[in-house]
């Protein structure tokens, strides 16, 4: 069912087979060229936009080491995040704190650490700013509607009304801070590129309007994440996303385009991920059900979780793949207890008549958002292993 040739050249295929072949499953493993050449290819598509690294798609050290090598910055979430970036020799400078939910000791940790990049989206946070990490640089989170075509939104939960961010940002200023920018994410794996438009032309009204009316000039836009990552549902390449998006930023801005930050996570690393599975049991409900339900040793609660809602839809290999295979459609589930731990079940992959017990199943683009949401011990699993190539 998933043609192999779209997701990985069969170098790259066969040098993964070799050194995947004796590791135990499941595990990920990451190959660090992909994300090398995601990267470059990001930075050469945005030749003008300075990359932070959303830390959480894949918090690994080689993945964070590697970002900095390529010369990125990085979106930070806690000061866990942080502690483990600095200790790689990063410098606070390059460093941002993303995250607009924060206790006020974290903030006043990060000051402490030398960070003075602060996303906010709410007043008492922006409290909380001016009070521990005074003199910062501020920059508001707008609300973006997003949940019809992104496939993992993040609408609600952040952001504010383009009005509050006015009216914040006028705030930060007032109390001491430097009004910096705006922010929006139009939704994780965004497969309509039209969503940048509509947030930056809510981006445009409030540069205007906070230097109409107040004489804050703002120098920057962050516009978050969103770019695709490779799976089963079809995207526009990164070069439409590119040309599309400079296209509306000129469209609005003309020649003074402002600073403009990315937040890249799922297309920077996505991409670089193989799991490695292996059928822990292949069974029918009764002796005519048409579907067999097949188990693997990974699911929700062991890399998969974005797969809740079947929203991200893997593509799905197994080592029983022909082109003359036989095949029959299959829901797949995970190893667990929890009846939630089915991986998909409306939408019917086919796999292979004669997959048998045993046999090694690939999750292709696991890079992003699956070792690090991995459970812990849930029913005594080990917590997901990567292992890397580089
Ligand atoms: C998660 C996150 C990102 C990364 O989004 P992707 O869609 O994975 O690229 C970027 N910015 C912020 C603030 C995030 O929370």
């Amino acid at each position: 069912m998933i043609k192999k040739d779209e997701y990985i050249s069969e170098a790259e295929w066969q040098r993964f087979l070799a050194f995947s072949q004796e590791l135990e499953t499941p595990c990920i493993v990451v190959n660090l060229r992909t994300i090398k050449k995601n990267y470059i290819k990001l930075q050469n598509s945005f030749p003008f936009a300075a990359i932070y690294y959303a830390v959480k798609a894949n918090p690994a050290n080689e993945v964070i080491s590697l970002v900095n090598q390529l010369g990125g910055n990085f979106d930070i979430a806690s000061r866990y995040e942080l502690d483990q970036v600095l200790a790689l020799g990063i410098s606070p400078d390059r460093i941002s704190y993303g995250n607009t939910i924060k206790k006020a000791k974290d903030i006043a940790y990060f000051y402490e650490k030398g960070v003075r990049m602060f996303a906010t989206d709410s007043k008492e946070d922006l409290k909380n700013i001016a009070k521990y990490a005074p003199g910062s640089r501020i920059y508001v989170r707008i609300l973006v509607e997003n949940s019809a075509t992104a496939d993992w939104p993040l609408s609600r939960k952040f952001g504010c009304h383009p009005d509050m961010a006015y009216d914040l940002l006028v705030q930060s200023r007032d109390s001491g801070l430097t009004p910096y920018g705006i922010s929006f994410h139009v939704g994780s794996q965004q497969r309509d590129i039209g969503q940048w438009n509509d947030a930056i032309a809510k981006t445009k009204y409030l540069f205007t309007a906070l230097e109409e009316e107040e004489n804050i000039r703002l120098s920057m836009i962050n516009m978050g994440g969103g770019f695709p990552a490779s799976y089963v549902q079809p995207t526009n390449d990164l070069s439409e996303y590119a040309s599309e998006i400079t296209r509306y930023l000129h469209d609005d801005f003309g020649d003074n385009v402002p600073q403009i930050i990315l937040e890249p996570g799922r297309s920077l690393v996505g991409d670089s991920g193989i799991l490695v599975s292996e059928v822990v049991l292949i069974s029918r409900k009764n002796n005519t059900a048409l579907y067999r339900w097949v188990y693997l040793d990974t699911g929700k609660f062991n890399g998969l979780i974005e797969t809740l809602g079947e929203s991200i839809k893997y593509p799905v290999l197994t080592e029983k793949d022909d082109p003359s295979a036989k095949e029959g459609e299959v829901i797949l589930a995970g190893p667990t207890c929890d009846s939630m731990d089915i991986i998909y079940e409306d939408f019917k992959y086919k796999l292979p008549l004669d997959l048998k017990i045993g046999d090694r199943v690939y999750v292709l683009s696991a890079g992003a958002y699956t070792a690090s949401y991995a459970s812990v011990c849930f029913n005594g699993f080990p917590p997901l292993k990567t292992y890397f190539m580089d």
